[in-house]
Parts: structure tokens; sequence; C-alpha cells
């Protein structure tokens, strides 16, 4: 962890976060910290909710309990980075990049092309396992939670999303603290208590994967529309929250959101 003076002391976060009560995310981390016997990694792609995320778990005072980690996949935008660095200041943490294995990439890029995910689903699929799947693998090797972004209502292949779900192909429990909470929601919040935010979100970029796969969306598209908008499956899953069955992990475990 590194000291940064400029940091959000928790306390001060605390008070501020209670005072929004936004469907009490702060006591859901808390409930989540309970649960969980072992380590419990973040992984942050820096989107909105990840952000509105980050500054709750710093404001809980859980930043030096929770593993903070982001996938590098190497086709991430500048502004991925600048973000990175800003968020790691503003809050004085550290996120640990993980980067895909370089034979793997070479490999990769070899076979089907710098740009070959273009070519079918298959090909798309392969360059997310390289590049998210395996570093994600390692991000989350012996932790018994994980905390992620998701909300019900991005999408339907995400709508089952619950607070607290057993993931059990990677055998621990994905905590999903904004599942009730709408992208208008995380706006206001992000934008009341100053979190840092992607740039591209304000030029139309609602979520943000990989730059080459990534484009602005409409008013009114879905809100992953401008992920791999080349594709016609409705899903736009890379893989990170999708079973071997290549459906989402939802098994509910029992406990109830505060
Ligand atoms: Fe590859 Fe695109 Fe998936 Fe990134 S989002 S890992 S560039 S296919």
């Amino acid at each position: 962890m590194r000291t940064n003076p400029k940091a959000i002391p928790s306390d001060q976060g605390a008070v501020s976060a209670n005072r929004i009560d936004e469907h009490d995310v702060g006591t859901r981390l808390m409930t989540a910290r309970a649960r969980c016997a072992g380590t419990i990694v973040f992984t942050t792609s820096f989107g909105l909710e990840d952000q509105v995320l980050t500054h709750w778990i710093a404001s809980a005072g859980l930043a030096r309990e929770i593993v903070f980690a982001t996938l590098d996949t190497g086709r991430l935008f500048p502004e991925v980075h600048d973000l990175w660095a800003l968020t790691e200041d503003r809050y004085g943490i550290s996120i640990r990049g993980y980067a895909p294995e370089a034979a793997d990439i070479e490999r990769l890029v070899l076979q089907q092309g710098i740009n070959g995910f273009r070519i079918s689903p298959e090909t798309r699929r392969r360059c997310c396992a390289v590049r998210k799947l395996v570093p994600l693998e390692r991000a989350l090797r012996g932790a018994a939670g994980w905390i992620t972004g998701l909300r019900a209502d991005q999408s339907q292949a995400r709508a089952d999303t619950s607070f607290l779900q057993q993931d059990t192909e990677r055998g621990l429990l994905k905590i999903s603290p904004l599942y009730d909470w709408s992208r208008e929601q995380a706006l206001d919040f992000a934008r009341r208590l100053e979190v840092p935010l992607n740039p591209l979100h304000a030029r139309g970029f609602v979520s943000i994967g990989c730059a080459p796969c990534t484009r602005a969306i409409a008013p009114g598209e879905p809100e992953r529309a401008g992920r791999w908008w080349w594709e016609q499956d409705a899903a736009k899953e890379c893989g990170l929250h999708v079973g071997s069955d290549g459906r989402l992990v939802r098994a509910a475990a029992s406990a109830a959101a505060p």
C-alpha cells in the first residue's frame, strides 16, 4: 500500500458515504468481508462502477483488507492507464496489474494476426482468453472472495446478478455490491463525491474494454452495445463472468443484501 498525503482519510470518506446511504454499499462490503475467511480480490477495469466501488472500499476503511487488481490486456485505452495512476494517487492504494503471458500473446498474434479478434467469435474469445481469462485466474488464485462492479440492469445476460453468488467453478464467493444500482445512480454518486472517472464516459463510451473492441454508443442503445459491436451475439461477454457452460455464474448464496 502506498502512503499518500492526498488520499481520502477513511473516516472522512465514511462520513460522506454514510450521509449519502446509497443502498449502503459500505455495509455490504463489511458483510462480504465477514463472510470470507480468506483473501478478497477486487478486479477493477476503471469503469464507472469500479471507480464507485474503489471509493466505497476506501471510504469504508477496507483498502488495506482488499486486494486491488486489474487486467492489463496490452490493448487498453491510454485513458485507462492515466486513470489507473490517478486512482492510486487519489486513494493512496496500489493496484496490481496482471498482464498476459508474453509467449501466449506472441503465439496468438502469429496465428490470427494482431487484430484477429475481428475474424470470428471464436478468434475473439481466444484473444479474450489469452489477454483476460488467464491473467484473471492468476489474479484470483487463492482468493476466497471476488468483488466485481456488475449491475443486474447492465444487460439481459447480467439480469440475475445478486449481491453474493457462489462461483462454483472458481471456488469463491462472488461479491457484487452494486448489483441493484442503476447507471444513473452510479453516475450521480460519482459526481457528488468527485470520484475520478474515465473521460471517455463523457464521449459516449459507456462500457469500456480494450480500445479496438470498444466504441461509443448512441443515446438509447443498450449499455454494452459498444463492446464487440461487429458480433451479433447479444450476450456481449468476454468470459470473465461466464461459466464453462457459457452462462453467467449465478448460483446465489444464502445471504440477503443488507
Ligand atoms: Fe482481445 Fe478485444 Fe477481448 Fe481485448 S476485448 S482481449 S482486444 S478480443
